[in-house]
């Protein structure tokens, strides 16, 4: 594996946020890992649907006009709405069940906040074999993330690494979902909030290549600049600095990932 980049949600978005994306692939030599976040709020618009649906109330129109927009652009776009429209629609069931039976157990709430990054691999994924790129979509167990059974803030068990390598084999452009794994029993598991970038460092550390993680900001930044205009960049960061801020709440970079 020549390198793993990771795509932040507010990298993925808009339709010039794509196209930097598969610029940024292009220019490397294939096998590359591409792990990709949910677009931008949507994690959070997939807690809020699973705690409307306790409460009676079922929506995903919200999520898919957000989605099909993404991909409004390619010209195959009939076939790409119908592998979303099938997300859509298991992630709806999945809210009628959570209504129906009035319960939204640790395990649950994982199903539905998962959606968010498969829906963004279908999407860049897409945008990518439309460049002709040769290109493989793989989620959570497929691409060997195998987890504890801690739902909502489930870590990678150590031995996952030999399966990562015997599953990257072919030439190619993989689009990896960040964020999501499998439990023992085979249930879907969630990294903790931030956990693309654990996705993303643990295959560099599989595959002992360089990772990269790409975000809506350039460094880490002393502040946070939406709070603070004048915040400026740290060009360099200790190791156990890095840690001690992630540990205290950094956003840049989550502490497991470190
Ligand atoms: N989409 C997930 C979250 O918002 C994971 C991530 O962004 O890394 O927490
Ligand atoms: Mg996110």
């Amino acid at each position: 594996m020549r390198a793993v980049i990771k795509f932040g949600g507010s990298c993925l978005t808009r339709p010039d946020d794509l196209r930097r994306a598969v610029a940024w692939a292009k220019a490397l030599e294939p096998p590359v890992v591409l792990v990709v976040s949910a677009l931008n709020g949507v994690t959070e618009n997939l807690i809020h649907a699973a705690e409307g649906a306790l409460h009676g109330g079922v929506d995903v129109s919200w999520l898919r006009a957000r989605h099909l927009e993404a991909v409004e652009t390619l010209e195959d776009a009939p076939r790409v709405k119908s592998r979303l429209e099938a997300l859509f629609s298991e992630l709806e069931r999945c809210l009628l069940g959570i209504q129906y039976l009035a319960d939204l157990s640790p395990r649950t709430r994982d199903r539905v906040m998962g959606f968010g990054e498969k829906l963004s691999a279908v999407i860049l994924s897409e945008h990518l074999s439309a460049c002709g790129l040769p290109t493989r979509m793989l989620s959570d167990s497929e691409a060997g993330i195998f987890t504890d059974a801690r739902h909502g803030n489930a870590s990678i068990l150590d031995s996952a690494s030999e399966a990562v390598v015997g599953i990257f084999t072919e030439s190619v452009y993989y689009v990896v979902t960040g964020f999501i794994g499998r439990s023992p029993r085979g249930d879907l598991t969630t990294l903790g909030r931030g956990g693309s970038d654990y996705t993303a460092s643990y295959l560099a550390a599989a595959f002992k290549c360089p990772l990269t993680l790409v975000k809506d900001v350039a460094c880490v930044i002393t502040a946070d600049p939406k709070l603070v205009p004048q915040a400026v960049g740290i060009e360099r960061l200790h190791y156990l600095d890095a840690l001690e801020l992630s540990h205290y709440g950094l956003k840049a970079v989550q502490e497991k990932s470190l």
